[in-house]
């Protein structure tokens, strides 16, 4: 009788599978052929501090211009570069290219890059990294890396020995999205993040849905006692900036500052912010 459920199970899926792998292959070549014929581009949305709305540095976000489907999201093509393992090619350009193109910034202009959980499993990452760095002729200290509890959940010495490699370097290391993952709290135990960015899950429901505020004082009580900075993901409107910033956020991203850009834009977006420097100057008039 098992035996009959699970041919019928087989039959009802087959015509289906044949169009999913279908699918999975043209992308896959197509994904091959991105590499090749470098349809990606690297866009970048500015990171800014709560107080003051000094420009504190960017973050790069890759985007895929596919010659007949047009821009496509990463949310849709990097899931599958990880599960075929191109992530890890793709993932390495991203550094290159990103790195180069801070190291054409001001100093204090930091970047902001993100690493898939498979870039940690048998790889090259800290080389990687070190030689992004060294081309590009940036400073350590100006690269920010960004990763999920998913890196935390392949739990080894491996991955943990990796980080602490990465932030040896003199790079900081920052827990993207948190709050979506499960036990988020023992991850920070385990490793000393530099930021934790609160996913942009509870910003939008800032004074809609109950609780959110909750959640974002909870993760900001969180992050001072643990000496980590806190950015708030994901900001569209005035009001949860306001939010925000009386809830002692350090940092903001979102809409509200800019959409992710090309990266011809980014010097007019640092220009329409204050310098860090500018801030400094700034500071005894506040004070007055
Ligand atoms: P993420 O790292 O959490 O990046 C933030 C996402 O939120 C970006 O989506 C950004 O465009 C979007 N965003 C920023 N501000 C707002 C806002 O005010 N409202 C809304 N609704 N969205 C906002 P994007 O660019 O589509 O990227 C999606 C995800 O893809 C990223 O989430 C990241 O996990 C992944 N990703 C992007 N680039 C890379 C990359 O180079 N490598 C890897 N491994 N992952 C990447
Ligand atoms: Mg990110
Ligand atoms: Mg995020
Ligand atoms: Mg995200």
């Amino acid at each position: 009788r098992a035996k009959a459920a699970g041919r019928g199970t087989w039959r009802l899926f087959e015509p289906e599978m044949d169009t999913e792998i279908q699918k999975r292959r043209q992308a896959e070549i197509d994904l091959r052929r991105a590499i090749a014929e470098e349809q990606f581009e690297v866009h970048y949305q500015p990171l800014i501090e709560a107080r003051g709305g000094v420009l504190t540095g960017f973050e790069a976000l890759l985007r895929w211009h596919h010659p007949e489907r047009g821009m496509i999201s990463p949310a849709e093509f990097i899931p599958l570069a990880e599960e075929i393992g191109l992530i890890r090619a793709i993932g390495a350009w991203v550094l290159r290219k990103a790195c180069a193109d801070a190291a054409g910034w001001p100093g204090h202009v930091r970047i902001a890059i993100n690493l898939s959980p498979v870039q940690f499993v048998n790889g090259h990452l800290v080389q990687e990294v070190e030689q992004a760095l060294a081309s590009a002729g940036l400073a350590a200290s100006r690269l920010e890396l960004e990763i999920t509890e998913s890196v935390l959940l392949q739990d080894n010495d491996a991955t943990l020995g990796v980080l602490h490699r990465l932030h040896d370097l003199g790079v900081r290391i920052s827990m993207d999205d948190f709050g979506t993952g499960y036990s988020s709290l023992s991850y920070l135990r385990r490793f000393p993040f530099d930021k934790i960015k609160i996913d942009q899950s509870f910003v939008r429901n800032l004074g809609g849905e109950k609780g959110s505020i909750e959640i974002i004082r909870a993760v900001v009580g969180l992050g001072k006692a643990l000496g980590m900075n806190v950015l708030a993901e994901g900001v569209e409107t005035a009001e949860q900036r306001g939010i925000l910033e009386v809830e002692g956020c350090d940092e903001l991203q979102g809409y509200l500052f800019s959409q992710p850009r090309p990266v011809r834009d980014v010097p007019a977006i640092i220009a329409a912010h204050p310098m860090a420097r500018d801030a400094a100057a700034r500071g005894p008039l506040l004070v007055v």
